[in-house]
């Protein structure tokens, strides 16, 4: 009998490809018509720009093993993430860095000085921070918080910063130099053609039968264990209530020349209804000055719909628990494994899903040399 995996995106391809190589048969299914999920990149028609059709993905890792992995099916170029911020009619730079603090307060300030006025700015009383606005006044006090992070968190999760969990805010850190890079890992790039073509790369391997436009829910075969990566509370139909998600609504546009001069700008005041323009030809800056026209995407963040895409897991009190017992059901089904960020409910970064799939792989391998079941 052979495998079967639901979805092709990087869970998905990695587990096809380490079970094709093992020399097993996989069929490998998803229900769009291209691979790569939401990482999905296609050259916009038009103007020949390389277009993140879901929303910009850009790779960074501390995780040698994946960068070398995603090294081995593309060309990652160097590529280094630099966001700028519309804040109350100012630009600045993001994350927080010296140049951000200097320019928002008017000051000089060398390092240590600047460390020494946002530590009399945070709110100290605050010693065991419990959500997102707790975390963010006791790091940068009011000022900062409420220039960068209200307005645009309110707008990217629909909710107060009050209700999110504190660890939304440690994906960013806050810096007493003027290094602007938006990550802190090793590794970081971009792939020379697209996360689409390192993907379809992936599934390059004798073995795998990959099916588009067809869900899973539709097909009758049976397998020798299944590996999805749709979303946990879809294959159990939903029998205990939806799952939250926020989805992501672009409104394209195309220009002439170059619209923002930069990848990512976000605007932070709430009165501005979108989060940020994304410009998609500097994602590939070996290759912005190819095209005379330019491809941006303003972002708009709200709760999906039953028919949207899901983006962002919400993952309050209530998804939390509403997950728990998704997870208890998921663990006493045999036969099938839940991976990824849909089938675990988790807001992974790319290479955590990389890595994750990759050790998912190493242990399934193991277990069927054994003889064993899955
Ligand atoms: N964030 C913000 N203002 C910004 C950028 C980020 O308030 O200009 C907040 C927002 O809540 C976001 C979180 O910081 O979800 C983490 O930022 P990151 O860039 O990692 O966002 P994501 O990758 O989730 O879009």
């Amino acid at each position: 009998m052979r495998y079967c995996i639901v979805g092709a995106g990087f869970s998905g391809a990695i587990m096809a490809r380490a079970l094709a190589e093992a020399g097993h048969k996989v069929l490998l299914l998803d229900e769009r018509p291209h691979v790569a999920g939401n990482c999905h990149t296609s050259r916009d028609g038009e103007t020949g720009v390389m277009v993140h059709r879901f929303g910009p993905h850009i790779f960074h890792t501390a995780d040698e093993r994946a960068w070398t992995y995603i090294n081995r099916f593309g060309v990652m170029k160097p590529y280094v993430n630099r966001v700028k911020a519309q804040s109350q009619g100012r630009i600045y730079s993001l994350p927080i860095n010296l140049m951000t603090i200097n320019q928002f307060f008017g000051t000089t300030l060398r390092p240590d000085e600047a460390r020494q006025f946002i530590a009399a700015r945070a709110d100290q009383s605050i010693t065991a921070p419990q959500s997102f606005e707790e975390q963010a006044l006791s790091m940068i006090g009011p000022e900062l918080y409420r220039a960068f992070f209200h307005g645009y968190t309110k707008k990217q999760w629909g909710v107060s910063p009050t209700e999110l969990p504190a660890s939304i805010l440690n994906r960013l850190p806050v810096r007493f130099n003027y290094d602007d890079n938006y990550f802190s890992h090793p590794w970081q790039g971009m792939p020379q053609d697209g996360y689409t073509a390192i993907i379809e790369n992936i599934l390059k391997a004798e073995g795998i039968e990959l099916r588009l436009g067809q869900s899973f829910e539709t097909v009758d075969e049976r397998f020798a264990h299944v590996f999805y990566t749709g979303p946990i509370d879809r294959y159990f139909s939903y029998s205990l209530g939806r799952l939250g998600y926020r989805t992501l609504d672009f409104e394209a546009f195309v220009a002439d020349g170059d619209y923002q001069g930069t990848a990512v700008m976000n605007y932070c005041d709430e009165t501005v209804p979108y989060t940020r323009i994304t410009e998609h030809k500097h994602f590939a800056p070996w290759e912005q000055d190819r095209f005379t026209r330019t491809v941006c995407f303003r972002e708009y963040s709200r709760q999906a719909g039953a028919d949207d895409v899901p983006y962002y897991p919400i993952r309050q009190v209530g998804e939390k628990a509403l997950l728990t017992r998704y997870i208890e059901r998921a663990r006493a089904t045999p036969g099938v494994s839940f991976m990824g960020r849909l089938g675990t409910y988790r807001y992974l970064d790319m290479d955590v899903t990389i890595s994750e799939a990759l050790a998912a792989s190493d242990r399934v391998l193991d277990i069927a040399r054994q003889g064993g079941v899955i």
